[in-house]
């Protein structure tokens, strides 16, 4: 994956400040939501404004995203505030809006990683792009999946490529929401060190009170982000209220990850 040094480079310099991370809401509710989260989150260590406009739910009948909409509240949460945008495309046409508005970072769900074709559709759509293109693990622990899905990014040319962990499905009872099988992510970080590995604690755990010692693993296996889910009032959050935490949460679990780092 000798293409993608650039971003590993880039990447590897942020890390002597912090780890990159990316927070907001799991889905833009409104355009004030999205506006007072940004400025709520500006002054930190936050470098990307996640906000899902297009939410593939596992069941009918839920919030599935405000839409094409969303596009414009996050570009004036940008001139707003500076921080850059994220936000997940799962076909063609959502491809070709986030890039018509210029979104910063696209990343692949989880549920889309599973689908060759849909991948394949989504590569083709972003050939060539200098934007950074996240690709979730796949729902299901399969390591073959995640890496068949980077190499077709990898293949249709996307420089600025990278993953994030969030943990797999499982039937069985867990205290997680989607177990991190860390071993897969590791595995996966050992034969790609040029793909940077971002964890995201909030699929993982399904609960704001573990978000922080999954992210505390995860810095202490090297990972080289966070992609945390943050909403001003995650009690009323239109999807996954119970693992989004405050701006307020993020910046003490900033502030304890250091401190136990220094402490090493
Ligand atoms: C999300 O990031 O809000 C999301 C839907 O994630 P995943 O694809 O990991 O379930
Ligand atoms: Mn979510």
């Amino acid at each position: 994956m000798e293409n993608n040094k650039e971003f590993r480079t880039w990447l590897d310099d942020h890390k002597l400040e912090h780890p990159i991370v990316i927070a907001g809401p799991c889905s833009a509710e409104t355009e004030e939501q999205v506006l007072r989260i940004a400025h709520e989150l500006k002054d930190s260590d936050v470098t990307y404004l996640r906000a899902g406009i297009w939410k593939p739910r596992t069941r009918p009948g839920n919030f599935e995203g405000v839409g094409a909409i969303g596009l414009k509240w996050l570009q004036k949460a940008k001139a707003e505030t500076g921080l850059l945008t994220a936000t997940e495309v799962a076909n063609r046409a959502h491809v070709e809006l986030a890039l018509e508005h210029d979104i910063d970072l696209l990343w692949i769900g989880a549920r889309s990683t599973v689908s060759p074709f849909i991948v394949q559709e989504i590569a083709d759509a972003l050939k060539g792009t200098d934007k950074v293109v996240l690709v979730k693990n796949p729902v299901n622990p399969d390591l073959a999946l995640w890496i068949g899905a980077v190499e077709r990014f990898h293949t249709a040319d996307i420089k600025n490529l990278g993953v994030i962990h969030r943990g797999f499905s499982t039937y069985g009872k867990s205290k997680y929401r989607n177990i991190p099988e860390w071993q897969i992510a590791v595995d996966f970080q050992t034969r790609f060190p040029d793909i940077p590995l971002i964890c995201d604690p909030s699929h993982i755990t399904g609960k704001r009170d573990m978000i922080f010692e999954v992210s505390q693993t995860a810095l202490d296996l090297n990972y080289d982000g966070l992609m945390i889910e943050t909403h001003y009032d995650p009690d009323n959050a239109w999807s996954d209220a119970a693992q989004q935490v405050t701006p307020e949460t993020l910046l003490q679990i900033f502030q304890d990850l250091r401190i136990r780092k220094e402490q090493d």
